[in-house]
């Protein structure tokens, strides 16, 4: 058996390799490092694929949300509604631009906002919301714009982790995840769902005025070469990670299908566990699993129990991880905005409960076979 890993980017690139070979050394032969040809074409390309109107590459995922946040026009003190349960490039972002960031509390069932929980946080000062499509499924977005439209804020989905992912409104209408509030970001870390070989990331629009500015903002606030109107900053995807991900866009669906076969068949062999629910797949959208999370029902010191689950895990050669162990309400960084947010019990129960297995596009019955076999065996014990 080949050993498991969270993701086999290796394994992946084996598999391309000549297609991804060629295409860097294009680059390489025409030296257009930065805003080559194929960073425009890829700009194309996924437009097409989210059936977007404007996508503009940058650097990384965390570029994306604060290009995407500096191009509103916000003030300092504005409030900005998130989830604490995220990674903290969401969260960060909001405090480095001298925003304020108020967390919400998400369904435990989804793990995406809790749109009850948003209502109760808007104030005069709230400007924006900002949802994220965690591990892959997508936020209640038909909820979120309709409170979005009645209190007049901005939303940007934070697609990171759900590239790919169908949106299903209650009407039956199907939008690409991140396609649907004002702005939409997403990251090509690596191990993201498309990764490319380095760093990067884009935003998406279909707002005119909103695209002349994103554009501006991540090229210096330049409107025209060397007049610069407005305070922006520098963030680029580069030529070779462009040409990359446009050979990768092509395989994107295949990809996803991958993880939705490991993740059926986790689901196959934990469903009728008592000690650990499986992922709750939503009727407004399609799960693209980036992340294949467990939760573990009630054990008495759950922390406890997960962490002997992850070592035990760990003997026999399978990694897990915790996404994420300290939620944003819990950390230093946003002291500061103690006042902003209180108890956060959701949250704080499905710290202290998630776990994730491996999941890629790479993995075989064997090793999942043998994952599932080793789960189960702790869990029985
Ligand atoms: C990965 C990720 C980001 C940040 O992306 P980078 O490219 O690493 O900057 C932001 N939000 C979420 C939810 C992510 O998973």
């Amino acid at each position: 058996m080949r050993p498991i890993q969270m993701v086999d980017l290796r394994q992946q690139y084996s598999k391309i390799e000549k297609e991804i070979n060629n295409a860097v050394l294009n680059v390489l032969d025409s030296s257009h490092y930065i805003n080559g040809k194929e960073v425009q074409d890829f700009a194309t390309n996924l437009a097409k694929y989210l059936d977007v109107k404007y996508v503009i590459p940058c650097a990384n995922g965390t570029d994306a949300l604060q290009i995407a946040l500096m191009a509103l026009g916000l003030e300092p003190g504005d409030e900005v509604i998130t989830p604490s349960f995220t990674f903290i490039a969401t969260t960060e972002v909001i405090a480095l631009l001298r925003l304020k960031p108020v967390f919400v509390e998400v369904d435990p069932k989804t793990f995406c906002i809790n749109p009850d929980e948003l209502l109760k946080l808007i104030t005069p000062k709230t400007k924006a919301i900002v949802p994220v499509h965690l591990y892959g499924q997508t936020a209640p977005m038909d909820e979120i714009m309709a409170i979005a439209k009645k209190h007049n804020l901005f939303v940007i989905e934070d697609n990171a982790q759900a590239i790919g992912a169908d949106y299903i409104s209650a009407d039956g209408k199907k939008r690409k995840a991140g396609t649907i509030g004002n702005v939409g970001t997403t990251s090509f870390f690596p191990s993201k769902n498309l990764g490319a070989y380095g760093d990067g990331g884009a935003i998406f629009t279909n707002d005119d005025l909103l695209f002349e500015k994103i554009r501006m903002v991540a090229n210096h606030g330049q409107s025209k070469r060397y007049y610069h109107d407005i305070v922006g900053c520098n963030s680029r995807l580069d030529t070779l990670q462009a040409a990359i991900l446009n050979i990768k866009l092509q395989h994107l669906d295949e990809y996803i299908l991958a993880r939705q076969t490991v993740a059926n068949f986790y689901d196959r062999a934990f469903e009728n566990n008592s000690k650990i629910s499986i992922p709750f797949r939503s009727s407004s959208s399609t799960h693209v699993f980036h992340q294949y999370t467990l939760l573990l029902n009630e054990v008495e010191n759950p922390e406890k129990y997960r962490n002997e689950l992850i070592d035990f895990l760990a003997q026999n050669g399978i990694p897990a991880m915790i996404y994420y162990p300290v939620p944003g309400h819990k950390q230093k960084m946003f002291e500061q905005f103690n006042s902003s947010f209180k108890e956060m019990p959701t949250t704080d129960w499905l710290t202290q409960r998630v776990f994730s297995l491996p999941i890629h596009t790479e993995m075989d019955t064997d090793q999942l076979n043998f994952i599932t076999s080793k789960v189960l065996a702790f869990l029985i014990k």
